[in-house]
């Protein structure tokens, strides 16, 4: 057991990416150990980075867990406490950090794509203030609809060509051909039916930076 208080979805600097060899082929890309291979497909048969380590040395902020976020995006717990998310009338609790800056003037964040779990009610109070994603600014989101819409991972070559990674920090929907040619990190949801609650800025937000968001689209044809 540990008394650390650090959010559930982020790791410990003892906790690692396991060097389990891949290999690319026309159908795709694999763990060369097929038991390695089974055990790290997920329901929609995307491969996931093998996760190891313990859980020791300071928790490193800048980075998820990709078991953890996995588990939490799926189930939809909260990111903080590892509980059940929070839900009301208006849909999931969601926290988005600001991160450049506060969001353009009309931004409604419909359709925003995230890796950041929901949140449950009581962690949305008290995390806000230490959280190095969210004290520069943060949105209070209510979303009706959080669909599972991919992953975001390190996509390989569909080419054929020698196993060099394209792009280490790709978007792939599940939809995609390159669904087969990746390995996830983080499970990623659209957001959709969305309300803002509140946007919190702090003082120190730098003015005149762009917005991440400001040209998220309207998403349409939404169902509930
Ligand atoms: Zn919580």
């Amino acid at each position: 057991m540990t008394t650390t208080r650090a959010p559930y979805i982020i790791p410990w600097a003892g906790e690692i990416t396991l060097p389990e060899p891949l290999m690319i082929t026309p159908g795709g890309v694999f763990y060369v150990d097929p038991r390695v291979d089974q055990r790290h497909r997920d329901d929609d048969d995307v491969l996931w980075e093998a996760c190891g380590g313990q859980q020791t040395g300071p928790r490193i902020y800048a980075l998820l867990h990709p078991a953890r976020q996995r588990e939490a995006m799926r189930n939809l717990l909260c990111a903080t406490c590892g509980g059940p998310a929070s839900r009301n009338a208006d849909g999931m609790l969601w926290l988005m950090p600001l991160l450049a800056g506060p969001p353009a003037e009309g931004t409604t964040w419909e359709g925003v794509q995230t890796t950041i779990p929901p949140s449950c009610e009581p962690c949305a109070d008290r995390v806000t203030a230490g959280c190095p994603w969210l004290r520069d600014g943060h949105v209070r989101l209510r979303a009706r609809v959080a669909e599972q819409i991919g992953v975001r991972g390190t996509r390989y070559s569909r080419t054929g060509q020698p196993s060099l990674a394209e792009d280490d920090d790709a978007l792939v929907l599940y939809d995609s051909p390159d669904a087969r040619y990746v390995v996830a990190r983080h499970a990623v949801r659209e957001l959709g039916w969305v309300a803002v609650e509140a946007v919190v800025t702090a003082a120190t937000t730098p003015s005149g930076a762009a917005c991440p968001y400001a040209g998220v689209a309207l998403a349409d044809g939404v169902s509930a």
